[in-house]
């Protein structure tokens, strides 16, 4: 047959439904979104749907100034990050120099770059599995970075940052901040200086919502306003109306969020040292997932093992230097209490 497309598609993680399953191979939240979400919920006017979505999300795009300190052109809203990243890279990664970014990343940049036609390299990780910046200094067409980097967890602080954006004044570079809030300070504060940067956020991880599918971008208005235009060319409607009425509950209510991360960060700190007394050797994770390896055992074994204990976890059997390695979502103290007992019944 003529004209058919190939390409090799991205692969989410797996979502099994057993009632007493232990979830921790999407990164999802352990923790039920705000109490205020539920309620928006259980007051949304069903009848409201018979029109259609906002195509500007003023209502969202408020919420967000209104916590960014920024006015609403600086904002991007789509279903779900994923979505705004599609737009992002649509409207800014036009050049025929390379768009770069880690060799061990976010699986879907490479999975776009193919799909949109992009030419990209891969930069190697160090040893350590850390980005190596001053490999950025190439002929490029774009740089989108994950920080903190998935799945590494790993972390790099605001000055490395812009040390990168001081180099790169002609193209757009995209932080990816899915993690941020498990991590430290955001790179928020550094568009006023770099115009060219452009942050992504979602709801999906920190905000426990990742079943609403919502994103957004934070940008300098004159490049939000492109990636718009792709938006308003593929999907004006993309983030629905229910969906962007509860985003804004959750963006309103930080003080809910600011409990449920600090309590997943304190199961991290616990997690990984568990990990540690049983003979794991753990990235130092910034994020709400542990990437370990163990130098004796099996990984791939451990991985159906605790499968067949209902606790599922990710392995990247097709990814060579994270063959040996799980990464571990941190569920709510008491799940994870569990795993450390079913992983010591294997180790010890
Ligand atoms: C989870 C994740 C996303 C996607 O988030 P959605 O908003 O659910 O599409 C984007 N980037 C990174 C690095 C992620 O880990």
């Amino acid at each position: 047959m003529k004209g058919l497309r190939k390409i090799t598609p991205y692969i989410p993680g797996e979502q099994p439904n057993y009632v007493n399953m232990i979830k921790l191979n999407t990164n999802e939240n352990p923790y039920p979104p705000s109490p205020k979400v539920v309620e928006t919920l259980k007051n949304f006017d069903a009848a409201s749907l018979k029109r259609y979505s906002s195509v500007d999300n003023q209502e969202l795009k408020k919420a967000l100034g209104k916590k960014f300190g920024l006015s609403t052109e600086h904002f991007l809203i789509g279903n779900g990050s994923d979505e705004v990243l599609a737009f992002c890279f649509q409207a800014f990664f036009n050049s025929s120099d390379p768009l770069l970014f880690p060799e061990i990343t976010y699986g879907f940049y490479k999975v776009w770059a193919e799909l949109f036609h992009i030419p990209f390299k891969e930069l190697p990780l160090t040893d350590d599995f850390d980005i190596c910046f001053s490999d950025y200094k190439q002929k490029n067409g774009g740089i989108i970075i994950a920080n903190p980097n998935a799945p590494t967890g790993l972390f790099r602080s605001h000055d490395e940052l812009e040390q990168l954006l001081k180099e790169q004044t002609d193209v757009i570079v995209i932080i990816d901040e899915a993690y941020i809030d498990f991590a430290g300070k955001s790179a928020v504060t550094l568009l006023k200086k770099y115009p060219n940067l452009i942050i992504i956020r979602t709801l999906s991880k920190a905000n426990s919502l990742a079943g609403l599918r919502v994103g957004y971008a934070i940008g300098n208005p004159e490049y939000i306003r492109i990636a718009e235009s792709i938006k308003s060319s593929f999907n004006p409607y993309s983030v629905d109306m229910l969906a962007e009425t509860l985003a804004t509950a959750a963006i309103e209510d930080d003080a809910y969020y600011q409990e449920t991360t600090e309590k997943i960060c304190q199961t991290r700190e616990w997690f990984s040292e568990q990990l540690s007394t049983l003979g794991f050797c753990s990235l130092p994770s910034k994020t709400n997932f542990i990437l370990t390896t163990h130098p004796k055992i099996k990984i791939n074994e451990l991985y159906h093992y605790l499968e067949t204990q209902d606790i599922f976890v990710r392995y990247f059997p097709n990814v060579q230097r994270l063959n040996t390695y799980l990464r571990i979502s941190i569920g709510t103290q008491a799940e994870m209490e569990k795993v450390l007992t079913v992983l010591k019944k294997q180790v010890l």
